[in-house]
């Protein structure tokens, strides 16, 4: 199997799994419990979440560790709204956001919440125009994320952050596939990032959340994480997260370097007939999202089942649902049915992401010949 869908997941860092094994056979206390076991266990989750919180690089906040970036992103607009609500009502987001974002976004505006639904342009980008018409002093929140998961573009979120604090809002950034691969935007109150998507295990998250950002709790319990998300953390996945965010900091400028190499020798196996999805410029190069005219992205998964890959015109969150980013760079139906993502990074090979793309024409101008 040639795996090019990085960001749906990552594969496990070994360094990773080889971290977690004690915490999942051996050590078993509660982290949260005052017996020895219970310390040791409470400091290797204080030693990732300096980790993590180094990775991110921000000052003037801390992690709080979650279940996921989904649990994140709805903690911080629900708990941001819950908190701030009797002052401002407003939330502005983008079309292109994540499904954990601009589902949450409705669920709020159910319940009273005004929420402005900011578009953009061709190639995936907010123009920060519209964000200064749009804001006003009722806005409470400004959620915008730093790389988009279906076609890697990326936002100017510094900028946004100074719009949004000039007129008293405080900013939400899903720094999901940015994290570990660019270094954080100085400026967002509250940073939403996952494991699984930095060589980390899945079922955990955090929200990085700027002193006096703290958004209301949304799980109540047993007061874990400062009283803002209860429930017992797991050391096993905490200290995963915290050994793949080191190892993503560490490793950050050959990380960099290979995606580099790889974008290069992808678009060359691939040849013409292709057309990039979104800013070719502003853009995560591990994310290749293409299209070719007349094709059917669904055959070609079906044609080619030993490479795994993502239909552009699915929605990447999981929900099976069209994809409403396609849709937001103005590609209609046909266009988004003939597109495809291919993720790859640090553990991919270019000679095998080489193959694939060849294999991936190969495929496309077999159909255009049936078609012709
Ligand atoms: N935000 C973005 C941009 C993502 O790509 C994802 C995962 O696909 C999420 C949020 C949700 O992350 P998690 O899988 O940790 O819930």
């Amino acid at each position: 199997m040639i795996y090019l869908d990085y960001q749906a997941s990552t594969p496990v860092a070994p360094e990773v799994a080889r971290a977690m094994q004690p915490w999942i056979e051996d050590k078993f206390a509660n982290p949260h419990s005052p017996s020895r076991g219970g310390h040791e266990a409470d400091a290797a989750i204080e030693v990732a979440r300096k980790q993590v919180e180094s990775a991110i690089g921000l000052k003037g906040g801390s992690v709080a560790f979650t279940g996921s970036a989904t649990e994140a992103l709805n903690w911080a607009l629900k708990g941001t709204a819950e908190k701030g609500r009797d002052r401002r009502n407003r939330i502005i987001t983008v079309a292109t956001e994540h499904a954990a974002v601009l589902d949450t976004c409705e669920w709020l505006s159910e319940r009273g919440l005004e929420v402005t639904i900011l578009p953009v342009a061709a190639d995936g980008r907010l123009d920060l125009d519209k964000l200064a018409e749009a804001l006003d002093d009722r806005v409470l929140l400004v959620a915008v994320m730093m790389v988009n998961n279906e076609i890697g573009v990326t936002q100017p979120i510094s900028a946004i952050a100074q719009l949004a604090h000039e007129n008293g809002a405080a900013m939400l950034c899903d720094a999901v596939q940015a994290f570990g691969r660019f270094d954080i935007c100085e400026g967002p109150d509250l940073v939403a990032i996952s494991a699984h998507k930095i060589h980390g295990p899945k079922g955990i998250g955090a929200l990085w959340m700027r002193r006096g950002h703290e958004p209301a709790p949304l799980i109540h319990g047993g007061g874990q994480e400062r009283g803002l998300r209860s429930g017992t953390l797991s050391p096993a996945l905490c200290v995963g997260f915290g050994v793949a965010a080191k190892l993503a900091q560490e490793r950050c400028t050959r990380d960099h370097d290979h995606v580099q190499k790889l974008w290069r020798a992808a678009q060359e196996a691939l040849g013409s007939g292709w057309i990039i999805n979104g800013s070719v410029h502003h853009r995560y190069h591990g994310n290749l999202n293409i299209r070719r005219e007349g094709i059917d992205a669904t055959r070609l998964i079906a044609d080619l089942r030993d490479i795994a890959f993502s239909l552009g015109s699915a929605c990447a969150s999981g929900s099976g649902r069209p994809s409403h980013v396609l849709k937001a760079i103005g590609l209609d139906y046909r266009e988004a049915r003939s597109s495809i993502r291919l993720g790859f990074g640090r553990y991919t090979a270019e000679q095998e992401l080489a193959e694939a793309c060849q294999r991936l024409t190969r495929a496309a101008v077999e159909q255009e010949k049936l078609h012709a």
